[in-house]
Formats: C-alpha cells, structure tokens, sequence
C-alpha cells in the first residue's frame, strides 16, 4: 500500500536533534562514560507526598472512570487557589481554568481552534519546538520572531510586516524562556497587550518554568498585568514545579473565549486526566512549598558551579535567574552549534544540545541543562580545559 502523508505533516521541520541522538546512543553502546547535559527534564523524583497520594486515589474504583473533560473540580479549585497565592490573580474556576493532558498537549493543540489555511501565529525563535508544530498541523504558517541577546531575548513586535499584521491570529510567548532562560517584566507584557489589542491577535503565554528561579527573583504571570485576560491565557504545568514530565498535568488559564474554545476542540480529541493523577495534581499545588524551594535551591547550586567554572576558564557565560538551562554563546573558535556539540561528544563525552535545534536563530549558541548532580557537573567542568 501507498503510505500517502498528509501536506501538513509533511511540512513538519525535520528533528534536528537524530544526529546527537544517534551519537550519543553510539557512545552509550561503547561504555563511554557520558555526562548529560542535553535532556530538559529534571532528574530528581516527585515528591514522596504527591505518589502516595496517587497511589491512594489509583485504589478508589470511584476514580477508573472517565474523567471530566473540564477537569475534577478539585483541581480546577487547586489551581485557583494556587494564582491566588502565587500571583494575586483571580481566575474563575468554572470559565477560566482548563486542565490539559501536560501543557504541551494544549499548546500543539489550540491552534485548531483560531488558523484558518494561510493564518499565522507569530513564533519566537529559539522556542518550544510545539509552537511551530502545532500551527502546522492545524494548517497555518509561523512567521518566525528572532529573539536577539541585543534584546534580551525579546521579541521585537514593531518589525513584523503589516501583511503578516493581518493574517496573524497567535502570538507564543514563553518567559521565563526555554531556551534561553531569559525573562520578561511588565513594561514588556504590557507592550505586548497593546499590540495584541491593536492588531486582534490572542498572546499564549507558557510560563512552565516560572516556579525554577533563584537569587530571590520571583518571574511574573501574564495574566498578572493590566488588561491580559481581556488578550489571552496562560499555559502552566506541574512538570518542571514538581518534578513530574511523566504524569501529564497542566492547564490553560485566562480569557474565558479562548480557554472555551480550546476545550471545544479537546472534546473531541481526549477525555481528560486520569481522576487519581488529578488529585494527586492537587496534593501538589496544595502541600507545602519547601519542596519547591528545596529544588531551587540544588538547581542554583548547580548553575553556579557550572557557569563560575566555565567563566574560569575562559568561556564567558551568564547566570539566568530562571529554568534549569544555561545559554551559552559557543567559544570564540567555533562557528556551528552541531560541529561543537559533535566535537564535545567525542572529545569529552558531554553531551549539550545544539543551538540550531531550536531553529535558525538561535546558531552559535549551546543549551546547558541543570540536570546533572554538582559531581557531574564539576567533572564537566573538568572535561571542558581540555577544549577551550
Ligand atoms: C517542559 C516545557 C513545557 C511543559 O510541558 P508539559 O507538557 O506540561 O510537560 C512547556 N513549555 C516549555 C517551554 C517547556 O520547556
């Protein structure tokens, strides 16, 4: 049988990670003893509170059942409560609060509910690589925002073309930024409701990592600033918060039309959480938040080993305030990300992740992830004398 694709998929970009991938497999093969700092997901366990709370809700029958599409009530109240605390934002949790099956399910998701054949969604570049993917599949085109280090990796809105202008009906936005661990204040955002209020184009913001933060910096909600709930949402995630990429919970929260139509399409694509990782979804947001900081905390020690011994050495690089990553130039005599990715592999057994895999934009450059015990972390300090 002819095996034929659809036009959409087939402009899917290329995964642009396979050669490191295959790399670094190869190398595993051969014992080599490879230090990883390529994987953006954490390495410590969730808390011990949120997997007996599951195993406890996992032996209710009343629990096996399908779920709500809109998500149990518990948590939709867990989550109010959460932005309460957190940002001051009040939410309502029957028309403003949509749980998804882990944020990157609504991201890829939405755009079906707002492009129509030849729309765009306006994409910062380096980026999750879902923004891109889920505009195409849902038919429309990204129209590419360099975020540039001269802008503190901030979108420059004034230089999009009035002809994209007119077709756009998405701006993706993810501060702090995976990435480049950059973040926004609010003279940026309140820019960005402006220009979304100017031109009728629906902001998405991705704040997964806005709970990985140090030195006492505190990243702000979107939906924080004046007049953001009247020009879109927000996506947040329990992932990166609680160390749980594997159980898929997240949500969609902000303006009611857009979450509204969101789980429109969701009804027709999935049939919510599963009821016992919702509730321990909300064991999470509603225990106590030392864990949290406990996590910071390594992170922070982390980073500073990292980025102090690379600046040791020579490699200026600098200290994000949040998320797990380290953004990094490449050094002064290399040119191309996956060369050097390539080149430290074989060299020194570490493993980073090529800027070019996050698109054009972002070449000459490296991402670090805070994944590694300080112990590896050190020893690839100690690797990397030997290149630079
Ligand atoms: C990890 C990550 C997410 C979270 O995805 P989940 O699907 O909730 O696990 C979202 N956005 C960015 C930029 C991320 O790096």
């Amino acid at each position: 049988m002819k095996v034929g694709l659809s036009d959409n998929l087939k402009k899917l970009p290329p995964y642009l990670f396979a050669e490191i991938d295959k790399a670094k497999r190869q190398a595993r093969a051969q014992g080599r003893d490879l230090i990883d700092l390529g994987i953006g997901d954490p390495d410590q366990p969730t808390p011990k509170h949120i997997i007996e709370k599951l195993y406890e809700a996992a032996c209710d029958p009343a629990n096996h059942r399908y779920a709500l599409d809109q998500g149990m009530p518990a948590l939709r109240t867990a989550i109010r409560k959460w932005y309460i605390n957190r940002f001051r934002v009040e939410l309502s949790q029957d028309k403003e609060i949509l749980p998804l099956i882990g944020s990157k399910e609504g991201i890829a998701h939405i755009p079906l509910a707002f492009l129509n054949k030849g729309d765009y969604s306006l994409v910062p570049e380096p980026c999750y690589p879902p923004y891109k993917g889920g505009t195409i599949l849902a038919g429309g085109a990204p129209f590419i925002l360099p975020l540039k280090e001269e802008n503190n990796f901030l979108p420059d809105l004034s230089r999009i073309p009035k002809s994209v202008l007119k077709k756009a009906k998405l701006l993706f936005l993810n501060y702090p930024n995976n990435p480049t661990s950059a973040t926004a204040e609010a003279g940026f955002y309140e820019n960005v409701i402006k220009f979304a209020l100017k031109y009728n184009i629906i902001v998405l913001h991705d704040a997964a990592y806005s709970e990985i933060n140090f030195d006492g910096y505190k990243p702000r909600s979107f939906l924080e600033i004046k007049g953001a709930k009247e020009v879109g949402i927000e996506f947040h995630s329990l992932s990166k918060t609680y160390n749980m990429t594997g159980w898929r919970v997240g949500w969609a929260c902000g303006n009611e039309k857009v979450v509204a139509a969101l789980a429109k399409v969701k009804s027709n694509i999935d049939s919510g959480i599963f009821s016992a990782i919702q509730l321990a979804g909300v064991a999470a947001l509603s225990g106590p938040g030392e864990y949290v900081d406990t996590m910071c905390k390594l992170y922070q020690r982390r980073r500073d080993l990292l980025v102090d011994g690379l600046n040791q050495l020579g490699w200026q690089v600098n200290k994000p305030k949040a998320t797990f990553y380290v953004w990094a130039r490449l050094p002064k005599k290399y040119r191309s990300s996956i060369k050097f990715s390539q080149m430290l592999l074989e060299k020194t057994d570490i493993v980073l992740t090529p800027g070019c895999g996050f698109g054009k934009s972002a070449e000459g450059y490296v991402r670090m992830a805070l994944t590694a015990s300080e112990d590896k972390i050190k020893e690839a300090v100690d690797r990397l004398k030997k290149i630079i």
